[in-house]
């Protein structure tokens, strides 16, 4: 619970910065993005009302989408190509 309530902070700190980031950063190709959707998408850790990651609770739409990032469990990784 205590460690839900973190995520979530830090998710809710993370958020702008990732947008930020997002938007000055040159995203994945639209195939890498949507091979790492399909794969938060079969994933249980998907919160599916919020369309966020149970994990680090980042907005999968547009965690996908960064090159940066990585899957918290190790699903989709940066190098993923
Ligand atoms: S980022 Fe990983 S843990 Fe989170 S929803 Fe996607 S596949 Fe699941």
């Amino acid at each position: 619970m205590l460690r839900d309530a973190i995520n979530f902070l830090r998710a809710a700190i993370r958020f702008p910065i990732f947008l930020w980031a997002w938007i000055r950063a040159k995203p994945v190709s639209l195939e890498v993005a949507s091979y790492r959707l399909r794969l938060c998408c079969d994933c249980e850790e998907l919160e599916l009302f919020t369309r966020q990651c149970r994990k680090c609770w980042c907005f999968v739409g547009l965690k996908v989408q960064w090159k940066a990032e990585k899957c918290p469990i190790g699903k989709w990784d940066r190098d993923d190509t």
